[in-house]
């Protein structure tokens, strides 16, 4: 349940709406606007409660009932668009943010090659993963800590961000030391025990899409985090599973539009996990852009046919620079800048 004071409400009208919550055990979480306070009462009872217990107090405007299980993630407890900032590049404003470089951080050459094209390209972030989630154990599992230390040393060489995925909750205050934003995979998005230590960080985190997962389900485990406190939460679509099988996953085109109206929080789009080849990430990039993404997350590695992973779906640095140059006129035909 949403409760909107009237502009100006003092703190007496406030705390008798906060301490009527607690009494009937909900939880409360205040969300401080420039000229009004928005009071989100959470707990599996609300549904039960009448709306007019909060509606009758002094300073109440309106109490919406919110019939979906996401809350804190709603535009209606927060209209204005979360802008997350890492570094001096701010997310989910008018300029749209590419983040890239390669699936597995591999080697300090690779990882400083992939760094210099994406700096050179004018994207404004560093990928790489350290911790690799694979599908089989007996794959690449990823440099893990010395792949951390590999994209610590390259973010301050370079001056760029980087994010990379964190697979354990144990990890999450380690990696914090490394890197600028954790990354939480397709199939880590429904692991509460990881997002609960992540909403207690400061770090901000992308929360990918679990790709047999809803959008109702996604911002339900973006409150996972916001309800801890952590307010720095970035969405990726990446692609979900269908039953058409000429790409890796169905990117969910329709999930952009839907999250903009649903939700206050920055999306960035991969298309490059939903595509699964090269030749198809720039068409799935623009459309992206086009539907209103605020970002990119695109890999690509200094020489594909060596990557030890996900080669096939990953841009050259010539095919990089060049998707860069051509998603400026997209951006532009939608209002944005790149
Ligand atoms: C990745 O970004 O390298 C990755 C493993 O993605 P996903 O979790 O979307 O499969
Ligand atoms: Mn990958």
């Amino acid at each position: 349940m949403i409760v909107e004071m009237r502009n100006g409400a003092p703190k007496d009208e406030i705390d008798a709406v906060t301490d009527k919550a607690r009494s009937l055990g909900l939880n409360v979480q205040l969300n401080l606007g420039t000229d009004k306070v928005v009071v989100a009462l959470l707990g599996s009872n609300t549904g039960l409660i009448p709306t007019d217990q909060f509606a009758v107090l002094p300073g109440v405007e309106s109490v919406t009932r919110i019939m979906k299980p996401y809350k804190l993630a709603s535009r209606e407890f927060k209209r204005a668009d979360t802008i997350v900032s890492v570094g001096g590049i701010d997310i989910g404003t008018n300029r749209i943010v590419i983040m890239a470089g390669p699936c597995a951080v591999e080697s300090e050459e690779q990882l400083t090659e992939a760094a210099r094209v994406v700096k050179t390209s004018g994207a404004s972030i560093l990928r790489g993963g350290a911790f690799k989630p694979r599908t089989s154990p007996f794959s690449f599992q990823g440099l893990k800590k010395s792949g951390l230390e590999l994209l610590d040393k390259t973010r301050k060489s370079f001056g760029l961000p980087v994010i990379t995925e964190v697979v354990d909750a144990h990890d999450v205050d380690m990696m914090s030391d490394y890197v600028d934003i954790l990354q939480v995979g397709s199939r880590n998005m429904q692991n509460y025990s990881l997002l609960t230590h992540l909403g207690k960080t400061r770090r901000p985190v992308l929360l990918k899409r679990g790709f047999a997962c809803t959008i109702t389900e996604w911002l339900t485990a973006a409150d996972y985090l916001l309800s801890e406190g952590n307010e720095q939460v970035i969405l990726c679509e990446r692609g979900i599973r269908t039953f058409e099988d000429s790409t890796r996953f169905s990117l969910d085109i329709s999930s952009i539009p839907v999250i903009k109206k649903a939700s206050h929080l920055p999306l960035v789009v991969d298309p490059s996990h939903a595509a699964g080849h090269y030749s198809l990430v720039p068409a799935l990039a623009k459309a992206a852009i086009a539907a209103g993404a605020d970002g990119l997350l695109i890999e690509m590695h200094p020489d594909p046919r060596k990557a030890l992973v996900d080669g096939i779906q990953s841009l050259s640095p010539s095919d990089f620079i060049r998707l860069m140059e051509e998603l400026k006129p997209v951006a532009a035909a939608v209002g944005r800048t790149l």
